[in-house]
């Protein structure tokens, strides 16, 4: 069997810039709590998006979860969340018994709908918050929604765990609502071998989620507690790891770019593939590449024909209104999330690819168009 080829892999840095910090981290018997990689892994990380403030959690979702308690969603609140994104965008909505009513995209951007947002409003004056997401790292249209997003006075969580270093008309994405998050999942452009981070303009709120993350431990000798707690803080290991990947962030978009103009270099020119929409204000890190296909051949059939070769690749999410779990809440669009659901495939994008595993890739994708 050849060997495996992933859809994306943990890929520390060939410096071993990660290593030296977990190193140091064991001299000092910095392994747990906190300690100062986590300190200074937020300030890096604060001062690479260009936000002000930010706080370290274990994972992206716990970072979704304490953004909505910062902006006090809570029981019966309604909150708008994309349908087409991964489950954790929406999850924490129900951890905080809030009702999520999920809105539609558009083919433009694959992420949020303004048009179907703006129905969402009408519909649903009284909204506690909006959830953004940039899925695959591509950016929403970030303009149009963060006025209509203004014009209703809703506080926006961007999710932009898909994102980092994708810009938006020159800006990082996840600094343009009042709360952004990021992921370090093993899948994620840089990971922590798991955790997230939420970065805002507001010292305040990311102080109290700081003190949230930690079991709410009031200041006093003994365990003193007037709020509730969550175990949710990064270890001072994973954020050593967290330090060494943001180093070579740049090097990993850039192979990413480099894999989404090798396939569509490659298979743009079959008939019937289309990739994701890179719009002229947009500067994605290509986390993903990804296709949609309205020819006779069908995703199935190329994810089956990849994997046969040992080659990971995926579907677009499903959208959340279609999923089992969320089916009961309210949904506002057209069939945009579903068609891009039923029509898209996420190739390999792994940044440890070499030319010969791409080229690999597009033998077997071409093959099927025979
Ligand atoms: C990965 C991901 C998350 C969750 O991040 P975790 O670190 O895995 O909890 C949230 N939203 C989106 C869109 C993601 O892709």
């Amino acid at each position: 069997m050849t060997d495996k080829i992933f859809l994306a892999s943990p890929h520390m840095s060939d410096e071993g810039y990660e290593m030296s910090y977990i190193q140091e981290a064991f001299k000092t018997n910095w392994i747990a709590p906190l300690g100062p990689n986590v300190n200074e892994f937020e300030k890096e990380f604060a001062l690479r998006v260009g936000s002000k403030y930010a706080a370290a959690v274990n994972t992206g979702t716990a970072a979704i979860h304490l953004a909505l308690r910062a902006v006090g969603v809570g029981e019966g609140d309604v909150v708008f969340c994309p349908s087409l994104t991964f489950s954790a965008s929406a999850n924490p909505i129900i951890y905080e018994k809030a009702i999520p009513v999920f809105i539609d995209s558009d083919y433009e951007t694959w992420n949020m709908c303004p048009k179907a947002l703006e129905r969402a409003f009408e519909k649903y004056p009284n909204v506690k918050a909006v959830i953004l997401v940039h899925l695959y790292g591509l950016s929403a249209d970030m303009d149009k929604l963060m006025e209509i997003c203004r014009r209703y006075g809703v506080t926006v969580i961007e999710d932009a765990a898909e994102s980092l270093g994708t810009l938006y008309k020159g800006r990082q994405t996840g600094t343009f609502g009042e709360y952004g998050v990021f992921s370090f999942n093993g899948n994620k452009i840089i990971t922590t071998s798991g955790g997230g981070m939420l970065v805002s303009e507001n010292e305040e709120k990311i102080k109290k989620v700081r003190f949230w993350s930690t079991q709410s431990r009031d200041e006093a000798r003994h365990y003193q507690h007037s709020e509730l707690g969550f175990n949710y803080r990064m270890s001072n290991i994973s954020a050593g790891i967290g330090r060494g990947q943001l180093k070579v962030l740049d090097q990993r978009i850039a192979k990413k770019k480099y894999i989404f103009e090798f396939y569509k270099r490659e298979l743009a020119k079959f008939p019937g593939i289309d990739f994701m929409p890179i719009n002229q204000w947009n500067q994605p890190n290509y986390w993903l590449s990804c296709i949609t296909l309205s020819a006779a051949v069908k995703p199935f059939e190329i994810m089956d024909a990849l994997e046969k070769e040992n080659i990971e690749s995926r579907p677009i999410w499903k959208p959340m209104h279609k999923q089992p779990f969320f089916e009961e809440y309210d949904y506002i669009g057209e069939d945009v999330s579903e068609k891009l659901f039923e029509s898209g495939v996420c190739l390999p994008s792994d940044t440890k690819m070499t030319e010969t595993d791409l080229e690999r890739v597009c033998k077997i994708v071409k093959g099927l168009w025979k």
